[in-house]
């Protein structure tokens, strides 16, 4: 563990000297990590050209996710792990290579991270983001967060995600957000729906408080 936390602080460096925001997506398959990250790629358009935001997806297989965000025109790499669960530091290096190496990252601003679906490993081995976003959805289950509060503590934002369904599933989002807090009070917690829009905005004030430069 002391080790891959090391190659962490290394990439937190590298990210650092060459001044680009890094922002993790963490959650399990289908919570929606996808839609919400082309949302926010939506909004920075308006302010940033399409290359500087670099989008690195992590899937076991298929280029799907990567596809889409590459309809923005922006950076896209995809990782395939190849049976791993999670992505690791050497993952991302691979993808910083097939962006065109290290130098190519002081013309990007702020990189996308989508790990694998997952809500269990990819909280333990830290890739060196400067924001590290969980994302649960209200179809997963009311009581989500109270099933992983280890993942919920390693985050520094926490995102219920598709709330236009709350009704349908029959989850009280108020008591999500409770959890959430709960287990812990640094993240701040923010609910939304990629599918109509709420909350976007939010999340978007919320990410920038981690950017660099
Ligand atoms: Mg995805
Ligand atoms: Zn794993």
């Amino acid at each position: 563990m002391r080790e891959h936390e090391e190659l962490a602080r290394r990439m937190r460096r590298l990210f650092d000297e060459y001044g680009v925001t890094v922002y993790e997506f963490l959650g399990g398959p289908g919570s929606g990590k996808t839609s919400l990250i082309e949302r926010l790629v939506e909004l920075m358009l308006r302010t940033t050209e399409p290359d500087r935001i670099a989008y690195v997806g992590g899937d076991v297989a298929t280029a799907f996710d990567g596809e889409r965000l590459a309809r923005y025109g922006v950076r896209v790499v995809q990782v395939n792990t190849g049976g791993t669960c999670h992505l690791k530091v050497p993952h991302l290096e691979e993808a910083i290579r097939a962006l065109g190496g290290r130098e190519v990252l002081r013309e990007v601003d702020v990189m996308f991270v989508e790990n694998v679906g997952n809500l269990i490993c990819p909280f333990v081995f830290p890739l060196g983001a400067h924001a590290r976003v969980m994302v649960v959805s209200v179809a997963e289950g009311e009581d989500k967060f109270l099933k992983h509060p280890m993942s919920v503590r390693a985050s520094d934002v926490i995102v219920i995600s598709k709330v236009d369904l709350a009704e349908a599933v029959g989850v009280s989002v108020e008591r999500m957000v409770r959890d959430a807090k709960t287990i812990n009070p640094r993240a701040p917690v923010v609910v939304t729906s990629a599918k109509t829009g709420y909350g976007i905005d939010e999340l978007y004030s919320v990410l920038a408080r981690f950017r660099r430069g």
